[in-house]
């Protein structure tokens, strides 16, 4: 009832001139989310979306600009100042190809005006007044050392994260009468609560599995649900300890692994591990806090057979961008840069050109599925954010978890050590073995990791062989890196 009351008292006449910034911008976004609370086709949730042509695709990201600019402009001083510094009004953003002049957001502005607007800094069109008649739930990022992010989403971003989610779940052939044990406690993740809404608009039952593993394992013995959703880390995790416990995944009722928070499908060996160790579809997710908390990019069914899988973006709901990291200039089509996503699905968040940071190659060709929305080729794996300069070279954490994984002796677990010692950086992988192993076993895997990642990363690195269970098991998203290198 609550949702039919918001669609109804949202009908301003898009025509009227003087109906306000955020009525209008209201209006577009409940214009384009009309009948999408169920599926329209057996394939697609929302087949006009969905398979639209890429012209068509352009004309509702023009449109859906142009009524989100001059609300965010009008309610967010943070955006306000760089419109200013830029000496821009909102109108010179009215498309797309306008985008490249306005400068790209980043998560270092965002953490300066949170530091000097606490606690919820001015980078989001919510104020108070609005908040406390239309306030949903506050998301953040993690903020162990500075103020964290925070993100008020109102009840109608409620329903837009349902109905926008739901369409790529129906994609990786969730459908009704499916039940989901969802493995996360009660903590501020953006893909869980977006996940859990869509489920439910979506007639699926969810198990809540806030629970300890040893719980996990019996509701999956117990209730017989279809789709396991996790940490890419956790899942194997709950893989190992069932197996200790004398269950077999690979035999369980799981039929498909739906994973968001860390790269998944993007890295072949860890999706080949999930794979196997459950007997399973392996389907990821991907978006962020700030701009993409819904409506995410998601594995289609049809497309996992295809290697690398790609990963589609929602482009009706963000217009994505692949920039040069140096430069932030587009990159070439197809050619490989950090992803902006500019965020046309929200009233609480609407980000404009925010740098997701993550380096994405993008296909803009038909898929296999039917769908036209653009993929990224190999998935998300590698987050700028994440990435180690040791000794002046450049190392992502997943390309140490692909060569890793690639050696069936070794374990799910293991870390990357960094230290000091004298001037020069020390770097160690430390991984567990599947098996206890005598010392020779180990001492000649040691070499072949060694060997791996000199050919592959061009860096020298110690290896320690540990026995199964010294590395503490990953309960949420897993500590890779452990960086206790003294800053000279
Ligand atoms: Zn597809």
């Amino acid at each position: 009832m609550a949702v039919r009351k918001i669609k109804r008292a949202r009908k301003p006449n898009l025509r009227a001139t003087n109906i306000s910034a955020r009525e209008r911008w209201l209006a577009v976004l409940a214009k384009f989310n009309r009948n999408m609370d169920a599926p329209a086709s057996k394939r697609y949730w929302a087949p006009d979306f969905e398979c639209a042509s890429r012209g068509r695709i352009r004309d509702i990201q023009n449109e859906k600009l142009a009524a989100m600019v001059p609300y965010l402009y009008e309610h967010s001083p943070f955006y306000r100042a760089k419109f200013k510094d830029a000496r821009l009004r909102p109108s010179d953003i009215a498309k797309v190809e306008d985008l490249a002049k306005f400068p790209v957001t980043t998560k270092d502005e965002m953490a300066r005006d949170v530091s000097a607007h606490r606690p919820w800094g001015t980078y989001t069109p919510i104020d108070d007044a609005r908040w406390r008649d239309h306030g949903w739930m506050v998301f953040s990022t993690s903020g162990t050392t500075a103020t964290p992010r925070s993100f008020r989403y109102t009840s109608f971003d409620r329903e837009l994260w349902a109905t926008t989610s739901a369409r790529a779940l129906y994609a990786m052939g969730v459908r009704a009468g499916d039940a989901a044990l969802t493995c996360t406690n009660y903590s501020p993740h953006v893909f869980f609560w977006s996940l859990h809404h869509a489920l439910n608009l979506m007639k699926v039952t969810v198990i809540p599995g806030g629970v300890p593993t040893e719980r996990r394992i019996q509701m999956i013995d117990l209730y017989r649900p279809a789709l396991l959703v996790a940490t890419p880390s956790y899942s194997l995790h709950l893989a190992n300890t069932m197996r200790h416990a004398g269950f077999d995944p690979g035999a369980s009722s799981i039929a498909k692994v739906i994973c968001g928070g860390e790269p998944a499908s993007g890295v072949a060996s860890t999706r080949a591990r999930i794979e196997q160790a459950w007997n399973a579809e392996l389907h990821d997710v991907y978006g962020c806090t700030e701009a993409v908390p819904a409506g995410w990019a998601f594995t289609c069914r049809e497309g996992l057979a295809r290697d690398p899988v790609s990963t589609h973006v929602q482009e009706d709901l963000q217009i994505w961008e692949v920039v040069d990291p140096d430069t932030f200039e587009p990159v070439a089509p197809g050619g490989r840069g950090l992803t902006i996503a500019t965020n046309l699905n929200s009233e609480g968040s609407p980000q404009l050109r925010f740098l997701v940071g993550d380096f994405a190659t993008f296909d803009y060709g038909k898929c296999v599925c039917g769908r036209t929305f653009a993929r990224a080729i190999g998935g998300f794996n590698g987050r700028a954010d994440d990435m180690l300069s040791i000794r002046g070279l450049k190392l992502f954490p997943s390309v140490v978890e692909e060569i890793v994984r690639g050696f069936d002796a070794f374990g799910d677990e293991f870390q990357i050590v960094l230290e000091t010692e004298g001037v020069l950086d020390t770097f160690t992988i430390v991984v567990e073995t599947r098996a206890v192993t005598d010392g020779s076993l180990a001492g000649q895997l040691s070499a072949e990791l060694e060997a791996a990642i000199i050919r592959q990363c061009e860096l020298h690195p110690r290896i320690r062989v540990v026995a199964p269970g010294t590395l503490p098991p990953t309960e949420f998203k897993a500590r890779r890196v452990i960086d206790r290198r003294v800053v000279l």
